[in-house]
């Protein structure tokens, strides 16, 4: 089954409504081999696309995942970039910001973690939270430490979107692209996945009594989601709406937009000049005894 990424991309300037999206979509394999033959084309391609992107030592390529909860952002990560070289991806995951981290602007502590050329960097959340978990908690906002009359602006979210889509903008215009994406989980399928991690012990460890309290202000966020979809997808660094209630699907999607944008990257191996040929053959020659 064919996937067009471009089904999932927020076109720039779209006003995004959550419930016009899928959570899920008609299975794109009906057995568990012609999904995993499937997966496993995506990630050869993805080692030799990443093999490229790694010689050429230029450019940077950035995936950042957002989503609420149990979506399978830790699982989408693990899966599709399981075949890739380790040495050239980095992978960070940001969590509730250490006193450090606040103790400078937002955008601080993810613009000392962006990937290095060569390289593909993960942000497992990222400096959307900023618009995001601190947008529907204003306690958080106001633990931010910013002076009153900031906090106090109208304008503060559109501020943000206006930092981070300058931000991006600079990384395009210096060699890193940037895919974006929101996986897309209905509340019944995370309630599903919440009842799983209370019922299995082995996943215990994986729910928190926060979890709950941010499921109750649902609606919130996807109010925030939908703002901040619509005015940071661009050209440059798009947003994709992942249907996420299928893991396998999802896997599949995301898998298929990474590979379609290092492909757009047309990444070559670096020729040898001339010159150095000649120069390499000789050196040759001195190593024949
Ligand atoms: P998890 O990814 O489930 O381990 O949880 C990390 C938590 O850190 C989530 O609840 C995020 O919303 C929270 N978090 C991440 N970034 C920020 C931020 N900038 N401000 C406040 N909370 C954040
Ligand atoms: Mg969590």
């Amino acid at each position: 089954m064919k996937i067009d990424s471009d089904d999932f991309r927020v076109k720039p300037g779209h006003r995004v409504k959550l419930k016009d999206w899928a959570t899920k979509i008609d299975p794109l394999h009906a057995s568990e081999d012609k999904y995993q033959a499937h997966l496993d084309e995506h990630k050869q391609e993805l080692a030799e696309l990443q093999s490229r992107l790694w010689a050429e030592d230029r450019r940077a390529l950035l995936l950042i995942f957002q989503a609420m909860d149990a979506a399978g952002k830790d699982s989408a990560i693990k899966h599709v970039m399981s075949g890739v070289n380790p040495q050239g991806c980095q992978v960070f995951s940001f969590k509730h910001p250490s006193a450090l981290e606040l103790d400078h602007d937002f955008l601080w502590r993810s613009t000392c973690r962006l990937p290095e050329r060569g390289r593909i960097g993960i942000f497992n959340r990222s400096y959307y939270e900023d618009v995001l978990v601190v947008r529907v908690h204003p306690e958080i906002l106001a633990a931010q430490a910013l002076p009153p009359e900031l906090i106090e602006r109208k304008d503060i979210w559109d501020g943000r979107y206006r930092s981070i889509t300058d931000l991006e903008s600079h990384l395009h215009r210096n060699g890193t692209e940037i895919v974006k994406f929101f996986l897309h989980v209905s509340k019944g399928e995370q309630r599903r996945r919440f009842l799983a991690r209370i019922d299995d012990p082995e996943k215990n460890w994986k729910f928190s009594q926060s979890d709950l309290k941010e499921r109750a202000l649902w609606g919130k966020y996807h109010d925030a989601y939908e703002q901040c979809l619509g005015a940071t997808s661009s050209k440059h660094a798009p947003w994709f709406v992942v249907p996420a209630d299928r893991k396998k699907d999802a896997r599949l999607i995301v898998s298929q937009v990474v590979v379609d944008r290092l492909r757009d990257m047309n990444l070559k191996y670096p020729t040898t000049t001339p010159q150095r040929r000649r120069e390499l053959l000789s050196i040759r020659h001195k190593l024949s005894d």
